[in-house]
């Protein structure tokens, strides 16, 4: 196992920030921590990269015990990589000096090397010569994890890496992060308070509320196994049939024949692919069902497959 984290617990004097977390991540994998804004998403990031001293717990990296921060002379793990929210490149400085920044001390022709290898890897060839000012977003993004790559890292963490980015940039950044792991090697660990986002490139999902973890699985388990509705809902809009009986919005149809279920359609959004019908049902619960085809009249019946339910204790 690359990097194993038993029980990490930080209290602040205001309250919890986590509770004993543990998770166990392997080369080459991605592990999505997701929960909403206080969940203790940014004090975990900050413990894992060695930057903030746990109450309580041990983190291992390749079966070594990583020394407590207070204990160390320049607090921050060299081979646990952060890359924080805002980047925080140096402005003054051209994308080249930013990237070769923490590799300044090698060897001039081992330094070109690394550099021209990072750059190919995040796409950013053409870049070298500019500042950060002139860049996109996405553009400065891959700027620094190319920086926070410099030094081989075993674990990249990146804070929120999907915020305020459009779909094409989301798309691009998975791709680029796909490869990256699969190149190198590489672990991630990407918090979000977006659950969806997280989905395509996790291999493992942490959900966190209040610090402590509810779900710890893959998404697929967890988005069709959801433990609780809190988690359920989290990943994608659930219909609720009771306070303990859900239903995804996907596994909903409209029926041919009369069911012992009615509902009124309130609104049609059109997807392209399909129409997203909100729906107000007998019980006055608001439902979403999907639909290739437009329907035009204003009461139907629904249906779906017991199978599908999901029961909440
Ligand atoms: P997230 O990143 O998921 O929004 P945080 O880790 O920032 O969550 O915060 C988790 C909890 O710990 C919140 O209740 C927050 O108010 C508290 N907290 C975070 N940082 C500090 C701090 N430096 N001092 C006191 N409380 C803090
Ligand atoms: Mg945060």
């Amino acid at each position: 196992m690359l990097l194993e984290v038993q029980n990490l617990t930080k209290q602040y004097t205001e309250g919890v920030g986590i509770s004993a977390v543990s998770f166990a991540v392997e080369a080459s994998e991605c592990l999505a921590i997701v929960g909403e804004s206080g969940s203790g998403k940014s004090t975990l990031l900050q413990i894992l990269a060695g930057f903030l001293q746990a109450d309580e717990g041990l983190m291992r990296l390749a079966g070594k015990v990583l020394p407590l921060p207070a204990t160390m002379l320049v607090r921050g793990y060299p081979d646990i990589q952060l890359v924080p929210q805002d980047f925080k490149l140096l402005p003054n400085h051209k994308v080249w000096d930013n990237i070769s920044y923490p590799i300044r001390n090698y060897p001039k022709k081992e330094l070109q090397n690394r550099l021209a290898y990072l750059a190919e890897l995040l796409n950013i060839q053409d870049l070298l010569l500019r500042y950060p000012r002139e860049l996109s977003g996405g553009q400065q993004q891959r700027v620094a994890i190319a920086r926070a790559m410099s030094l081989e890292p075993d674990v990249l963490l990146l804070d929120e890496p999907f915020n305020q980015a459009d779909t094409q940039t989301k798309h691009q950044l998975e791709k680029i992060l796909a490869s990256l792991t699969q190149e190198t090697q590489t672990a991630l660990i990407l918090v979000t308070h977006e659950a969806t986002e997280a989905l395509s490139l996790a291999n493992q999902m942490l959900v966190l509320r209040a610090g402590k973890v509810l779900q710890y699985a893959p998404p697929q388990k967890i988005y069709q196994t959801p433990r609780t509705a809190y988690v359920g809902k989290l990943m994608g809009h659930l219909n609720e049939l009771d306070k303990k009986t859900c239903l995804r919005a996907e596994h909903c149809y409209f029926a041919d024949a009369p069911t012992a279920f009615e509902a009124e359609i309130i609104h049609v959004f059109y997807e392209g692919y399909r129409y997203r019908y909100t729906l107000r049902t007998g019980a006055g619960k608001e439902w979403i069902v999907y639909d290739t085809k437009y329907f035009e009249k204003k009461h139907y019946y629904l249906a779906w497959q017991a199978s599908n339910l999901l029961e909440f204790s």
